[in-house]
């Protein structure tokens, strides 16, 4: 690549929750649709060294990829925009930076200075902006500063960006989404957060380029001009973000608001052809013109907060897009599921989704769940958790272990069907010691499984300590359960299904993670043709 990487940043002004992932999301899809190579990076000021020790309820869902790292849900939206892996790379915490400076500093390669924020903290974080970049594979990096300008725990990340306009010279723009709120006593769209917002980022020395403006109705002129003059930017610079009906939309508001030209023009690149996006819109139409409704309940615990199933939900809409249909997810606690009420919870579902999970809180209610699923031939798909209650509900109810677990929950059961990972046997701290990220599973012909991967060989994302016990492979399939992948390495179980069933399976791993929408899971996309014969 002859020219130097280009680098873009966004950060974010007035309130938290605007969407920066979505308004990065969209501008790498339209980079991209104009053949250039893109990635998208996530900057996340908390201390946590990764979110894979946060409850989903403080961050919602922790994404997995596929070397390994458990990253912000962010990174999810920009694999489905891009249909690109993300890597380690892709997210960065203060908790990351600190730990890494300090290790050099007890290293000693400080040589005796003072180790201090700038320009200890900065250099590092400029370091792991530009190593995106340094690969060689992105002619764009596109860094998302989570936060919200005038956080004091954003503060080195801004200070990073004020340096590296001065580094990257004209290979730099920046991009500053803000929100115009409305009020609805004058009918008015007011711009003073904005310009405040705009002036916190001009007293830490960092001057947007453009503005994307969340609102709730259309930005008509007069307030581009008057936010161009206040906010010293371009009248075409001030981009508006109206409320879209669905995530995919906002690229193809994006193209009308002209983000990728004006980001272009700022970087002195010419724009003339138009960004192809005719993948893109096909799954538009398809999306909002379905043929038919499909409900489907997804069983879990945390789903008083929906972002905790993230991919969970995105991949249903990209299934339902292929099956042109709509997908209806039915949002079910496990705790309130009962012997008693299930038939009525359940009466108006083609299939359920049993989530995945950690701890005992609402493992009943998901044992009865696919009981209900495996005795009334209703389709069903167990993910991680799901998948491992799969096979102690079956232990219980089939084979007669009565006291059948996982040593997750009951470390003392008699039959410990799921049981600790031998290599975690060892483990004290929790942070990013489970079994993650991409492994192989070998997938045996003339399974459920098979036809629906249509290989013999897959790769699919992981995050668990447990797994299948082994010892009661011989049990299990004596009674009818097929064990139809297992990881070549280890003869680790990732796959049971139930032959005598239309459709009836759990995975060890989770295929949400790599459902896009230019390349929809096949997992998803034959369990919602499947709830669709139903
Ligand atoms: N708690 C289970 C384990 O650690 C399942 C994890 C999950 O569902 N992601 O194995």
């Amino acid at each position: 690549m002859s020219n130097p990487t280009k680098y873009i940043f966004i950060t974010g002004g007035v309130t938290s929750s605007l969407g920066k992932g979505i308004i990065a999301a969209s501008l790498a899809k339209l980079l991209q649709a104009r053949g250039f190579t893109v990635t998208i990076q996530k900057l996340d000021p908390y201390i946590n060294v990764d979110p894979g020790t946060l409850n989903p309820y403080e961050h919602g869902e922790c994404y997995v990829t596929d070397d390994g790292a458990e990253t912000d849900l962010d990174l999810g939206h920009y694999e489905r925009f891009l249909n690109v892996p993300t890597s380690k790379a892709n997210n960065v915490t203060t908790g990351r930076i600190y730990q890494s400076v300090i290790e050099k500093e007890r290293k000693g390669e400080f040589l005796g200075k003072t180790v201090q924020v700038i320009p200890h903290i900065t250099d590092e974080i400029k370091s792991r902006i530009k190593q995106l970049g340094k690969t060689g594979q992105f002619e764009y990096v596109i860094t998302e500063i989570g936060g919200t300008v005038g956080d004091i725990e954003s503060l080195p990340y801004i200070e990073a960006v004020r340096q590296l306009r001065w580094e990257l010279e004209g290979n730099c723009a920046v991009i500053h989404l803000t929100l115009l709120p409305y009020l609805s006593t004058t009918g008015e769209l007011k711009t003073k957060p904005t310009q405040h917002s705009v002036k916190l980022l001009l007293e830490h020395g960092v001057q947007p380029d453009i503005l994307v403006c969340r609102t709730e109705h259309p930005v008509n002129k007069d307030i581009r001009k008057k936010l161009a003059l206040f906010c010293n930017v371009a009248q075409e610079s001030v981009i508006e973000a109206i409320d879209a009906s669905t995530i995919y939309e906002v690229p193809i508001l994006m193209e009308k608001e002209k983000l990728d030209v004006m980001v272009l023009k700022k970087l002195g690149i010419d724009a003339t052809e138009a960004p192809k996006l005719d993948n893109w819109k096909n799954f538009l139409e398809k999306f909002h013109n379905p043929k038919t409704e499909v409900r489907i309940g997804l069983i879990g615990k945390y789903v008083e907060l929906k972002d905790s199933y993230k991919s969970i939900s995105e991949a249903f809409i990209h299934a339902g897009a292929v099956n042109d249909c709509k997908v209806i997810v039915d949002w079910i606690h496990s705790e309130s599921l009962t012997e008693e009420n299930i038939d009525e919870k359940f009466s108006s579902l083609k299939g359920i989704l049993v989530a995945p999970g950690f701890g005992n809180r609402g493992i009943d209610g998901k044992l009865i769940a696919i009981k209900y699923a495996r005795e009334n031939k209703l389709p069903f798909l167990g993910i991680c958790l799901g998948m491992q209650c799969t096979v102690i509900e079956f232990a219980r109810n089939v084979l007669g272990l009565k006291d059948a677990h996982s040593r997750e929950m009951n470390p003392a059961t008699n039959s410990p069907v799921i049981d600790l990972l031998e290599n975690q046997k060892s483990i004290s701290h929790m942070g990013g010691t489970m079994r993650l990220g991409a492994y192989a599973c070998e997938i045996e012909a003339g399974t459920l499984a098979h036809s629906i991967y249509k290989t013999d060989r897959i790769s699919e994302r992981h995050r668990h300590r447990y797994e299948f016990n082994n010892e009661y492979k011989k049990q299990f399939t004596d009674a009818g359960m097929v064990l139809s992948g297992v990881n070549p390495e280890g003869g680790l179980v990732e796959i049971v299904e139930l032959p005598d069933h239309p459709f009836f399976i759990g995975v060890q791993f989770h295929p949400e993670y790599k459902s896009t929408v230019e390349n929809p899971h096949p997992l998803f996309i034959s369990f919602v043709e499947a709830a669709l014969k139903k």
